[in-house]
């Protein structure tokens, strides 16, 4: 990676502000799921081993610039407080001369956690005074917080515009993966699309086009892939302006030799409800009346065939309504064929929250090469942005 990192300065005695993406889901003054307090874990007990004084700030929720009681980061300075064996406080308001104070007692070893910098509008606005009161706290910027990169915040841009910047090692951990796929896969390298649109991954599609070697496109974005080939796809979601963008994408793929692989069988539903009649049908005898909700197990046979070749595989999107157990099938295929290509050294790469989602529910996500932290900042940096957050870190010196 062309980033340093935390391992590249001596965090001993040093005020380390670390930004980390503690958004996780809560409910009744508990967190639900960890996973996020987990992986940010790395960074911070190293800092703390090294003995630095390690100040922890984070977003929580969309509260809109103002104190919302719900959303306080209490529950995971609780939960993180347990992961690590120590305590670590919740400060009663990001600034302010009571978090002034308590910073002032802390002990190298030690660390604190701010409350949700989003509970100040200046926060998503980037507002230079907020951003150097930030910066005002320590003597050095580390962000994990990966999930946030695609953002320009005070606490994710303006403060580490003004503090010596690393990368966290989930940072780290990002990046390295993504950036292989995109700058040096092992070939051959194939990308299983789905989810819900076209227009939230086209940009992807369009950048990914002239790296892989194999397409998968499934989900609610086929059927505007399938409209584009001249079928018809009943009262299935479809997005009618992006029919061009679909036809210029196969085209592209034909002109470059990729393999662009569409469902020929899908799953359809009277409705798309729970407990729904359904049945299987061809591609291209979807019934009027009917909503395509998953790919068929002629597909499912389809894509792995197609796969199989693949060194490496990136996956982003559900292939179905996966969130109703009876259209999931195709997506547990996937999860599960992917788990089984991992076992065989084949590097899997996932991305994307509900295709996470997914995987976690079949326990199969510790299984694969990598899985991304961040939805929308993984989409971007797979469109090839440059990421706002990842760009203001210190490069490495080019040796
Ligand atoms: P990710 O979060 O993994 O990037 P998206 O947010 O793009 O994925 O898409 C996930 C959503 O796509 C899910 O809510 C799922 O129900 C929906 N979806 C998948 N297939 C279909 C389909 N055939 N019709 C409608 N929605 C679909
Ligand atoms: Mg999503």
């Amino acid at each position: 990676m062309d980033k340093q990192t935390v391992r590249d300065f001596d965090p001993s005695g040093k005020r380390v502000f670390v930004r980390v993406d503690f958004n996780v889901p809560l409910e009744d003054g508990k967190v639900t799921d960890d996973t996020r307090v987990r992986a940010a874990l790395p960074t911070i007990k190293y800092l703390l081993d090294k003995g630095a004084i390690v100040i922890l700030a984070s977003h929580l929720g969309r509260p809109k610039g103002k104190v919302v009681e719900s959303m306080r980061l209490r529950p995971v300075a609780e939960r993180l407080s347990q992961l690590l064996g120590r305590n670590v406080p919740v400060t009663g308001d990001a600034i302010g001369a009571g978090t002034v104070d308590a910073l002032a007692r802390l002990k190298p070893g030690q660390a604190i956690l701010l409350e949700n910098l989003r509970f100040h509008p200046e926060e998503e606005a980037n507002d230079p005074q907020f951003a150097k009161t930030l910066a005002s706290y320590a003597d050095v910027y580390v962000n994990d917080a990966f999930g946030t990169a695609h953002r320009a915040h005070a606490s994710t841009v303006g403060m580490a515009e003004l503090l010596p910047a690393y990368a966290g090692l989930l940072m780290e951990r990002e990046i390295n993966a993504l950036s292989r796929l995109i700058e040096n896969p092992e070939r051959p390298f194939a990308t299983v699309l789905g989810g819900a649109k076209v227009s939230d991954k086209v940009k992807v599609l369009e950048n990914l086009i002239s790296k892989c070697d194999t397409f998968c496109v499934g989900g609610g974005m086929a059927n505007t892939f399938l409209v584009a080939k001249g079928f018809t796809v009943g009262k299935s979601l479809l997005e009618p302006d992006r029919v061009e963008d679909a036809k210029r994408i196969l085209a592209e793929a034909e002109a470059r030799g990729v393999a662009f692989v569409l469902p020929t069988d899908v799953v359809v539903a009277k409705e798309v409800t729970r407990g729904a009649e359904r049945k299987v049908v061809p591609a291209n005898k979807v019934p009027n009346s009917w909503s395509i909700v998953d790919i068929g197990p002629n597909t499912v046979a389809a894509f792995e065939e197609a796969l199989r070749p693949a060194r490496t595989i990136l996956w982003n999107g559900p292939l179905g309504v996966f969130e109703i157990p009876t259209f999931g099938d195709g997506t547990r295929a996937m999860a599960r064929f992917l788990a089984a290509r991992a076992d065989e050294g084949v590097t899997t790469v996932v991305g994307g929250g509900d295709s996470v989602a997914a995987l976690d529910q079949l326990g199969l996500a510790d299984k694969m090469t990598h899985v991304s932290t961040g939805g929308g900042a993984s989409l971007e940096f797979l469109e090839g942005i440059t990421l706002p957050g990842v760009a203001v870190l210190k490069d490495r010196a080019v040796s």
